[in-house]
């Protein structure tokens, strides 16, 4: 069950854990030329109104394509690169690529879309991630609100001294600031009073118990609240079913994201999907 999966720090080392660190070894190798060799593409996955299934937005996803590992999800290799620190080159890269396209869409008269990028906490600790972005949407003449950001609340916990300078250069950018995966990490609500966000999104972790599971039904509720007294919008992730589609139009969260609507697309289908309803 991955909520009570634990990580056990300590192993004795075997030639299993010998393989898996070659195989990291060998993933590391093929990550950090991913870039250049043009292995990256983003497909896009639509945020609906969960009232009439209109796309709100998108949210761009990483895949990577390897001649070698074949395809890897986004969970297999983000941590990794988080810990070589290759992430701030790879998140370069989606952030430019996600402006290139969206510029893209909104050129050919698709409408004013927007794309949620995802950001790594490292983006933050390493560079000047306001000066980065900045320079991806003068490149395509975007304006700021062309884009909304999305972070975990490891962003939080890692408190890096510029971290508030750089949320409050972002948002006078006009660019949407989320925390993804609201409720899985440390739920630090000391700091959603002292940032400058917008909104939360609700974690899968919890969207997909309801609405048979108590205890799920009631961290929904709980997170709801907590969005609707401080004024900040809510998404729901991970919405698979029509029950839950309901449960969540009654809880009065207005958006939401999930297989029930569409996975994560490529570009071309997804503007296919926003034609019709220009
Ligand atoms: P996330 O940002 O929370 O994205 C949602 C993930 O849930 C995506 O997985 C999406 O395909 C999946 N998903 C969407 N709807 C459903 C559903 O109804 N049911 C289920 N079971 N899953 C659903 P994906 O694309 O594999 O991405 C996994 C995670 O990898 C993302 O979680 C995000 O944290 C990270 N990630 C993806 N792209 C990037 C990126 O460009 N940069 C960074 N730093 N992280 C990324
Ligand atoms: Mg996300
Ligand atoms: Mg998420
Ligand atoms: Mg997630």
């Amino acid at each position: 069950d991955s909520k009570r999966r634990i990580l056990n720090g300590r192993q004795a080392f075997t030639p299993e854990l010998a393989q898996s660190q070659e195989n990291r070894l060998r993933m590391e190798n093929h990550l950090r030329r991913a870039a250049d060799n043009d292995e990256f593409r983003l497909v896009y996955q639509p945020q609906v109104d969960l009232r009439d299934g209109a796309t709100v937005a998108a949210e761009a996803l990483i895949r990577w394509q390897n001649h070698q590992l074949g395809e890897m999800r986004p969970d297999h290799f983000i941590g990794h690169a988080e810990t070589t620190g290759d992430i701030v080159r790879i998140g370069g890269w989606v952030l430019r690529e996600a402006c290139r396209q969206v510029a893209e869409w909104r050129d050919a008269g698709l409408g004013i879309i927007r794309v949620a990028v995802n950001v790594s906490y490292r983006q933050f600790l390493v560079e000047d991630l306001a000066e980065t972005i900045r320079k991806a949407l003068e490149e395509h003449r975007l304006p700021g609100s062309a884009l909304e950001l999305e972070f975990t609340e490891r962003v939080l916990i890692e408190d890096a001294p510029d971290t508030l300078r750089t949320f409050a250069a972002l948002r006078e950018m006009g660019m949407i600031l989320t925390i993804d995966d609201f409720g899985e990490g440390y739920s630090a609500l000391n700091y959603l009073r002292r940032l400058p966000i917008h909104g939360l999104k609700l974690s899968q972790l919890f969207v997909e118990g309801v609405p048979g599971n108590h205890s799920d039904v009631a961290v929904c509720q709980a997170v709801a609240g907590i969005a609707r007294s401080l004024g900040l919008g809510l998404v729901a992730e991970g919405i698979e079913s029509e029950a839950q589609r309901r449960f969540m139009l009654e809880l009065g969260v207005p958006v939401g994201q999930g297989f029930l609507f569409a996975p994560g697309l490529p570009p071309d289908e997804f503007a296919r999907r926003l034609a019709p309803q220009r």
